[in-house]
């Protein structure tokens, strides 16, 4: 299993908390990250984790190509929908790569959730 992991600075405690409940899992996928999510789940959990750009210098886009050639296998992308973020267009990009490739994306802890307790069973 092959995910990636994504947090706007609003939910990044929110994507710490929800990595806690699925740690196993999570032990067990190949993890890439923007740069600071990354960095954050890495010390919060001790994960070993890819780390790409941060999001607002392009670590979306790093993860949408990786996801547009086959390499990923679900994103959790909790996005701040409170806040405007100056990278806005590589956001749409990278949920519109998850469309085109029907790669299952989360975008809320909810749905999160559902996509990782499903994963948990696989
Ligand atoms: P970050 O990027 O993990 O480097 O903060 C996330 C984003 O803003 O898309």
């Amino acid at each position: 299993m092959r995910l990636a992991l994504i947090a706007h600075d609003g939910k990044k405690d929110a994507m710490i908390a929800l990595a806690a409940d699925f740690l196993p899992l999570l032990g067990r996928c190949r993890l890439i990250a923007t740069g600071t999510t990354g960095t954050r789940l890495a010390e919060a959990h001790g994960l070993t984790i890819e780390r790409m750009l941060s999001g607002p210098l392009g670590g979306d886009l790093q993860i949408g190509a990786r996801l547009a050639v086959g390499e990923l296998d679900g994103v959790i992308f909790l996005r701040d929908p409170m806040t405007p973020q100056p990278h806005e267009p590589d956001i749409n990009a990278l949920v519109r790569a998850c469309d085109v490739h029907d790669v299952p994306c989360a975008t809320n802890v909810n749905t999160a959730r559902l996509l990782l307790a499903r994963w948990s069973e696989a």
